[in-house]
């Protein structure tokens, strides 16, 4: 039975020593109660750092023991593990630059770094002591963005799962990192990425397509090993008990007494951790500012501001905390009377049930930060609002401004418009606040914190198979024998060889992808054969075809099949087509070239192709889009096909296709031996028109009608070559004649 271990940086427990013992209990964080469902179950676990730094062996054991129990494995870190790759690179390089601070906070040190990757070999290791082939690890945050893929080299048989719970940053930010391929290479071991945003999966997408040499189409990563999958699932929380907290007595009882304090005004509620990040100077700015501009306010309105410790040894943090106190000591000394405070600032944690009473009883919440990945503290208070009322004012930096839209949505740098937006919050009329706050609480009950843990989960199994779907038909050692057995007995044989990425990988510049010397020689070998025609089937122009192929003895076409050459004859095209839409087409082709800088036309007889892999990253596909927008009616019209191929978009006739064209060798005759490789949806023509008896080979990952895979074209020559040395082999079994 596979099991599933969840790994995160920090184990969700609690661990305090007494005199000669050591005193353990869960934590009760969001993360921990969704998870809970898995990690408690059978054989599987979590592992993580226990959250202190234990130094006696003897100790180690015994809290290894205590923490079994409650199915945790630690990896355990000493101080200087914890100064480097905790305090130095996850949170002075990775912290600030994926939440655009990289300017002011982000400093690159080496001996960080080197740390960094030592721990994540530390986890890994912990891992391999654990996992077996078929089992499922869900790795945690921008602590361990290498571990999946020190997994997936160590067993490459595992489902592996990864979400970011900080925002991914634009490529712009996170190329600044010294170190931003590895980080990569690292996530992209993962079979599945997950972030809280769509936005963070644009980035994440945009920043791996430019910085690695992978491709992606739609929301998939093409790495040539495997397709990775990339998506937003925004997490939620344990919405249930949010919404039943207020419902207890202890909580009730502590709501009335924060009534009573406040007679009649209305309260407005902040909680954060002490953070650069959540935007609390610019909140009290605002606060200011309405203190100032709305005499009606004073006495009538609070701040509850709670700013739970976090780091603040490290001195911008301790900096920001003395900051905040300034500030708040400046407005409290100048608008405060005889009986009232305008704010009430604590800077500590409070009790479950206090943090509850608070939501329950304040009528806004202002939640603004500069830039979170997702805040659970705005989807708390909305859970909490058991009576459907309330106000939450949301900065539209936060992940959660992305579901919460029925919030008031502010820009946190805009000081009058969250200025503005606390005075509509305090006059909002309850028919208003009722319709903004039940589509809210709907959204946060259904998207809790167990749903984004079973839609996780269910993605990872469907992007498993779909791997494991293309994965069985990659040609195996046993398939390969067999179709060498094949060929080896046949003797007349048709071998269709497609050549851009298929035979010669892709080059910027088309002239770049000329035969090298092995392709020679393996079509030399082949072409001997008097068994064997080779035809090579390309979208290329014949004139090319010719200066690289003329002296060979492959039968060629060109041009998707426009033009046929039978060895030792002259080229002849395909007669009765027209060629006039021409004259309408390349004046607007054209137009995208004197727009986008780096791409151009290739004219061909039958065809228009419109290249753009040498402009730049993304301005290519996003004209490419609106190109193909453009000519979808005047295509149809004219019995034209528009095919987007590899940083080409290609207009040419309808009649024409490479499948056509194959048929036309083979129809009529005796072939005992047909076999297609290609890699692109043109080939994908020929594997769909030929026999069924035919082997059709796709190279690359994409869905394909062909029956078997290759990842490269270093594996077609492999296959290829193969073929020339015909050494026929016991198992002939899995292709029958
Ligand atoms: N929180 C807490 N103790 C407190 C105040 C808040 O544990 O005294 C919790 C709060 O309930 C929320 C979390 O801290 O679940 C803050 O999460 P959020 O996503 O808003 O910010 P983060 O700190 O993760 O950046």
């Amino acid at each position: 039975m596979p099991k599933t271990i969840i790994v995160s940086n920090r184990l969700p427990v609690k661990i305090s020593k007494t005199d000669n013992d050591y005193n353990l209990s869960s934590s009760e964080g969001g993360l921990a109660t969704g998870l809970g469902s898995i990690y408690k179950q059978g054989d599987n676990v979590w592992i993580g750092w226990p959250g202190v730094e234990i130094t006696e062996q003897q100790d180690k054991d015994t809290v290894t023991k205590q923490l079994k129990e409650l199915s945790l494995v630690p990896v355990f870190l000493d101080q200087e593990e914890i100064n480097q790759y905790y305090e130095g690179f996850s949170n002075e390089v990775l912290w600030p630059v994926f939440h655009y601070y990289a300017s002011t906070y982000a400093t690159y040190k080496q001996s960080n770094w080197d740390f960094y990757q030592a721990v994540n070999k530390k986890f890994r290791d912990v891992i391999l002591t654990i996992a077996e082939p078929g089992d499922v690890i869900w790795i945690h945050d921008y602590q361990l963005l290498l571990l999946p893929a020190l997994v997936r080299h160590e067993i490459p048989d595992v489902s592996i799962g990864f979400f970011l719970h900080i925002p991914f940053p634009s490529h712009e930010m996170f190329r600044l990192i010294p170190w931003r391929s590895e980080l990569l290479e690292g996530m992209l071991g993962a079979d599945l990425i997950g972030l809280h945003t769509f936005d963070d999966v644009r980035h994440f997408l945009g920043a791996t397509t430019r910085i690695l040499p992978v491709t992606s189409s739609a929301n998939i990563i093409a790495t040539g090993e495997r397709s990775i999958v990339v998506e937003s699932f925004p997490m939620g929380i344990d919405e249930q008990k949010y919404a039943s907290l207020p419902l207890q007595d202890d909580v009730k009882h502590q709501v009335e007494l924060i009534k009573n304090n406040f007679r009649d005004g209305k309260l407005i509620l902040s909680v954060d951790r002490l953070d650069y990040s959540k935007g609390i100077l610019q909140r009290l700015a605002a606060f200011e500012l309405l203190l100032q501009l709305c005499p009606e306010c004073i006495e009538n309105i609070a701040l509850y501001m709670i700013v739970v410790p976090s780091r603040d040894t490290v001195p911008q943090y301790a900096h920001l905390r003395d900051e905040i106190d300034k500030k708040v000591g400046n407005i409290n000394s100048i608008y405060r009377t005889m009986d009232w405070s305008p704010i009430h600032y604590y800077y500590r944690s409070f009790p479950l049930e206090t943090l509850s009473a608070l939501y329950t009883t304040a009528d806004v919440c202002l939640v603004t930060p500069m830039r979170d990945g997702m805040n659970l503290v705005s989807k708390e208070y909305v859970a909490s609002r058991v009576n459907n009322d309330g106000v939450l004012i949301m900065s539209e930096m936060a992940g959660a401004s992305k579901e919460l839209i029925d919030a008031i949505i502010v820009n946190p740098n805009n000081t009058g418009e969250v200025c503005r937006a606390i005075l509509q919050a305090i006059n909002m009329p309850l028919d208003e606040q009722k319709k903004r706050m039940i589509p809210m609480r709907q959204l946060v009950a259904k998207f809790n914190i167990r749903h984004w843990v079973k839609i996780f989960m269910d993605r990872l199994k469907e992007v498993k198979l779909m791997q494991r779907s293309l994965q069985t038909r990659h040609v195996s050692n046993t398939t390969e024998q067999s179709i060498i057995n094949r060929y080896s007995k046949t003797k007349k044989r048709i071998i269709f060889l497609d050549y851009d990425g298929t035979l010669v990988g892709f080059r910027s510049a088309i002239e770049q992808a000329s035969p090298d010397k092995e392709l020679y020689s393996i079509i030399q070998k082949l072409t001997e054969d008097p068994a064997n025609q080779v035809v090579l089937i390309s979208g290329r122009k014949h004139e090319n075809l010719d200066e690289w192929f003329q002296h060979t003895d492959m039968y060629l076409i060109a041009e998707h099949g426009s033009w046929f050459k039978q060895p030792g004859t002259t080229w002849h095209r395909i007669a009765g087509l027209s060629d006039q839409w021409k004259h309408d087409i390349y004046p607007l082709l054209e137009t995208y070239v004197d727009r986008t800088p780096g791409s151009f036309i290739e004219e061909k007889t039958y065809s228009l192709v419109w290249h753009y892999r040498k402009a730049q990253a993304g301005l290519g596909e996003l004209r490419a889009g609106e190109l193909m927008n453009n000519l979808k009616y005047l295509a149809s019209d004219k019995g034209l096909q528009l095919l987007a191929g590899d940083k080409v978009l290609e207009v040419k006739n309808m009649d024409i296709n490479k499948g056509k064209a194959a048929l036309t060798l083979t129809e009529g005759k005796e072939y005992d031996f047909v076999i297609a490789f290609g890699d692109d949806y043109t080939d994908e023509d020929i594997f769909k028109a030929l026999p069924e008896s035919a082997i059709t080979i796709k190279v690359g990952s994409n869905i394909s009608a062909a029956k078997f895979y290759l990842r490269n074209p270093q594996e077609v020559r492999k296959l290829l070559t193969s073929f020339t040395k015909q050494h026929v082999g016991q198992d002939s079994r899995i292709l029958q004649d």
